[in-house]
């Protein structure tokens, strides 16, 4: 596989802006993530691959045949275009490091942003590799370009090679998985497969198959303006009462203080006057009971202030967003144990954690696509500091050439 070429065809790829926009209910929620939907449609051409076609809602979808004489299954591979609305994706300038030393990177002397393995201790495993940097001013959208590199990169190697083996394989590259709909309007029965892999995981080795079961949660607080002179037994703050709504939670139980299989309650917005304070939860939990029972403390601590103020001043409205994907892949862990396998023999160690987070597979995986998730290679998405070595993202291409190797041997 040719590093240069793999390097060239990602910086063209985050060169090309295409941050989603949580605020826009549009689909695809910005026009521009359809330049870079439009360059990978003709790309995947060029590359020799059939049935290229980009639908109305920037979904591209191609197919490389089997060249088996035996049927085996379809799989998939799929990976977003869009970057995360968290930080600038526009104007990316993407620094190559070569052979590196172990030391700080300094992103931008004019600015004093330095990537420097004594905070980011995981660059210390990539000594002596090509690491892609920022200029410290955006992101740099490994996430998911890496990811979409990897997929674009094995289909070529695949087309190239006729001596290697496989089944029928599908891809696909979606818009706004960022803003959470990457999933939505994913034509599963179109894309044919049995089953997929995102490729939008983190560091090498990373192999994921459990996510968060997921909710929202609004909670209105209203109160009662009065002139503060003549405000005795009249006034009602609502902020006041949503400090005790806040309160009331567990306080050990968020995003910053909990890990690995630990749910959370996490308040990212609050907006508030006397007369009404509006709070904003996620809901995160990866077992279902508890999940439930986070939703419902949630309900009861609303109820036990409302009942203590005499009032039905808070009320709670709660929305699912996404369920733990495991529920759907156990049931064909062989799906899984491939990957796994195939990193086995790379001599990968495989990092099988759960993930604190959704990603498209774990709608897939509810919509009738058993998807886990593959690392893609980089690290500290969505912001200035994120890098990924060029190394990472030609193991992630060996990887998806060595799934397809492998379904075609399996089911022989
Ligand atoms: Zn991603």
């Amino acid at each position: 596989m040719n590093k240069q070429h793999i390097i060239n065809r990602f910086v063209k790829y985050v060169t090309i802006d295409t941050e989603s926009d949580p605020n826009n209910p549009a689909f695809p929620s910005t026009e521009k993530q359809w330049d870079l939907a439009r360059v990978l449609e003709k790309e995947l051409k060029e590359i020799g691959m059939e049935d290229v076609e980009l639908d109305e809602n920037c979904y591209l979808m191609a197919t490389l045949p089997s060249n088996l004489d035996y049927e085996v299954p379809t799989i998939g591979f799929v990976a977003h275009v869009d970057t995360s609305p968290d930080f600038t994706g526009a104007n990316v300038k993407p620094q190559i490091h070569e052979n590196y030393d172990g030391k700080d990177i300094v992103l931008n002397k004019a600015e004093n942003i330095v990537l420097s393995p004594d905070y980011f201790d995981d660059l210390l495993q990539y000594k002596g590799q090509t690491i892609i940097t920022t200029d410290g001013t955006t992101l740099l959208g490994a996430d998911d370009k890496a990811g979409v590199t990897e997929i674009v990169s094995a289909m070529e190697y695949l087309v190239q090679h006729p001596e290697i083996k496989h089944g029928k394989i599908r891809i696909c590259f979606t818009p706004d998985e960022e803003v959470g709909k990457g999933a939505h309007l994913f034509d599963v029965d179109k894309f044919g497969a049995e089953w997929a892999y995102t490729m939008d995981g983190s560091q090498i080795g990373e192999l994921e198959y459990e996510n968060f079961n997921a909710a929202g949660a609004v909670i209105t607080v209203n109160g009662k303006i009065v002139h503060p002179g003549y405000a005795k037994g009249k006034m009602i703050n609502s902020m006041t009462i949503a400090s005790d709504f806040i309160n009331a939670l567990p306080a050990n139980e968020v995003p910053e203080k909990t890990s690995g299989y630990e749910g959370f309650f996490h308040l990212h917005t609050m907006e508030g006057k006397v007369e009404q304070t509006v709070l904003k939860y996620i809901i995160r939990d990866h077992d279902m009971d508890l999940f439930q029972g986070r939703k419902k403390l949630m309900e009861e601590t609303a109820e036990k202030i409302n009942k203590k103020l005499g009032k039905n001043l808070i009320q709670v409205e709660i929305k699912d967003q996404y369920f733990n994907m495991k529920e759907k892949v156990t049931p064909v862990m062989h799906i899984v144990d491939i990957a796994e396998e195939v990193m086995k023999d790379m001599g990968i160690t495989p990092l099988i954690k759960p993930i604190r987070g959704g990603t498209d597979g774990s709608q897939l995986s509810y919509k009738g696509l058993p998807c886990p998730n593959i690392f893609a290679g980089g690290h500290n998405f969505h912001g200035r500091y994120e890098y990924v070595p060029v190394e990472s993202i030609l193991k992630a291409t060996e990887v998806i050439i060595g799934i397809a190797q492998k379904v075609a041997i399996k089911f022989v």
